[in-house]
This record gives C-alpha cells, structure tokens and sequence, in this order.
C-alpha cells in the first residue's frame, strides 16, 4: 500500500487491515473527505494498490500508470466543478461492464458522488449499477460529504473516511508536484489544511506577499482609530485581489459549460447551479482567506509572547504579557465570529482592528 493512502486512512480507522481492502477486494469502495483534492489523490493510490502486483509500492510501472491517470484498465470520471447527470452514471454503468484489458481489474472512480442532477433517480441508477457488477469491476466513489440521499449507495459500499492533511504534508505534496518550495510553504501555510485551496493558492502569485503584510499588522496598529480602518481597507484590497485566481477558475468553468451546451448538446448543471455553487466558493475563500489571516495573527502574537518569558520580569513586561494574551483571546473570538456568523468581512476586521489596538 502506498505510504500516502497509509497514512491518510491510518488514523482514521487503526482497527482496520488496510491490506484487506485490497487483498480481498469487493466491488465498491465509498472514500468520504472534506478535502476534494485529497480524496481524488487517495482513490488514484488505491485503485494503484489493487493494480500493482506489490499491492501498491508506488515504483512500479503499473502504479506509475494509474497515479499518472494514463492506466487503461483504471477510468477517472470527473464532475468537473458540476453536478453528475441520470445519463452519464447509466454510461459509467455500461461501461463498467467490459472486462480489464490489461491488469487484474477494471476500475472505475467517480468523483464527487454527492453532486448529482436529479437526486434519488441519480442514485437509484447508481445502485442498479452498484447491484449487478461485472466480476471484475471494482467501483471507487468518492465525496466530500455523506448526504442523507447517499445512504443506499453507502450501504452497498465499504465506506472508508480520509482525515485531512497537516501543512506540513501539504507544503511536501506541492514540492513533490514540483512546486517551488517558498511558495509551497506560503500556500501550504495559508491553505487552511486544504489541498484544493494550497493548489488554488500556488497559482496565486499575492500569496508570499500577503503573508507578509498579514505579519505586519500588529507592528503597524498604534492605538489609532484611523490606522485600523486603513488597515482593514488594505487587507480587503489584498483579499480582492487574491480572489482573482478564483474568478479565472470560474470563468474557465463557465466556458466548458456553454461549450458543452452549444457545441455538443450537453445538458449539465443548469446556470442557477453554477451560479450559486461558484458564489459559495467564491465566500468560502474569503472566509478561508480571513481565517489564514487570523492564524498569521496569532502566531505573531504567541511569538511576542514566548520572547517575554526570556527577559527579566519588570511591571513592562507584565504588562506586554497580558497584552498579547488578550489580543489571542480576541482572536479566538474573532475566530468563532467568522466560522459560526454570517457577520459582515468589513464590520469584523474593523471591530478587530480597533479592539486589538486598545490593547
Ligand atoms: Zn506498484
């Protein structure tokens, strides 16, 4: 078993034998993580391990093939950002039916399994696929979270649950993929644990300078009102700017789709479903981009605080002690304000600024 999947199903379930999923397959696998990017990743290295001779070493040219999506017996669907059509599960399903070309089995791995057009009669397609499979097709679905409507597919499937990654795990995947490791550890750092938001980030080109002024904060806030309102406009220009990659992302999407609809009569995920799907995106970064900064924040905070414990205790010291052990509290709150209300990005930042200035 690749060290990857190890890893990423080891904490989750210690209690089960990996080596068992592949070693006595059945024919449908459900991987749940939050993650998109990473849940993709693991199917990819598991379809590896059923492959591979070696039950996934990761060297071979067998496993090569399939984590390079380039093996002919292992088929990746992907939603691509839409909703899974009635029709193209019962192509899968026909498709599902013709035996391996080549190695032990004929694979194929469904993206985002959650998304789907038309709900239960999606589902119920699914199942008549998962119900009679061909002996040698093995199904890997994948999503990001366990709808109720699932639960029939799910009880036809091993459910395996995925944990996120660490930054650090992050930072070492993007090096891996080639990136070029300062940027790796900016989008790593400020990727919130998601491999999809670090890879969104990588193309970022803002995101080394951003952690620097998310850094500079606390040195630059003086006690000003004023000061805190600029800030809070300049961090704002600094998000809007960053959300850019984003919005390219989006308009690539939007251009697939009407391709799809003029030009081969496709009929995917109408303009309503695209349309609020890349508006929640589009807030999910900004809270994600808030959240990275937050963090920052924290950390420049807890650094000032491990340096007073190495000077002499003086009334001064005390006092700066106290000072960041509030600011941290404030950022916790602020924290808890961002993920748990629907509070306003601009009246949030503002209020933080001006309470962490009267510290
Ligand atoms: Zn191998």
């Amino acid at each position: 078993m690749t060290d990857l999947f190890d890893r990423l199903v080891g904490q989750a379930e210690p209690s089960l034998a990996l080596r068992a999923y592949t070693e006595r397959p059945v024919h449908a696998y459900l991987l749940v993580g939050s993650d998109s990017a990473v849940t993709e990743m693991a199917a990819l290295h598991f379809a590896a391990a059923l492959q591979c001779a070696k039950n996934g070493c990761g060297q071979c040219e067998v496993c090569r093939l399939v984590l390079e999506e380039k093996h002919p017996d292992v088929d990746l669907h992907r939603s691509d950002g839409g909703s899974w059509q009635i029709d193209e599960i019962r192509a899968i399903g026909t498709e599902s039916m013709l035996r391996p070309r080549q190695d032990s089995w004929h694979i194929e791995i469904v993206d985002h399994i959650e998304r789907t057009v038309d709900g239960a009669a999606s589902y119920a397609a699914l199942l008549k696929v998962l119900e009679e499979p061909a002996e040698k097709t093995i199904f890997i679905l994948t999503a990001d979270s366990l709808p109720d409507e699932l639960v029939t597919v799910e009880s036809r499937c091993v459910l395996i649950r995925l944990r996120a990654l660490s930054v650090d795990e992050i930072e070492l995947l993007l090096i891996q993929e080639g990136a070029e490791p300062t940027s790796a550890r900016a989008a790593a750092t400020s990727s919130s644990g998601s491999l999809r938001r670090a890879r969104i980030l990588l193309r970022d080109q803002g995101v080394v300078a951003r952690l620097a002024l998310w850094q500079s904060i606390p040195e630059r806030i003086n006690g000003e009102v004023s000061t805190a309102i600029d800030l809070v406009a300049e961090v704002r220009a600094e998000v809007d700017s960053a959300i850019t990659t984003l919005k390219e992302k989006h308009a690539e999407e939007l251009a697939i789709w009407k391709r799809h609809r003029d030009e081969l009569k496709i009929r995917t995920e109408s303009k309503d479903q695209i349309d609020t799907r890349q508006r929640r995106e589009l807030r999910l970064f900004r809270v994600e981009e808030i959240g990275f900064l937050l963090r920052v924040l924290a950390e420049v905070y807890r650094s000032r605080m491990a340096a007073l414990v190495e000077v002499p205790r003086s009334n001064e010291s005390d006092a700066r002690l106290r000072s960041a052990m509030s600011a941290l509290d404030l950022l916790t709150r602020t924290g808890e304000r961002l993920y748990g209300t629907n509070m306003e990005e601009g009246l949030l930042l503002t209020d933080l600024f001006v309470s962490l200035s009267r510290q």
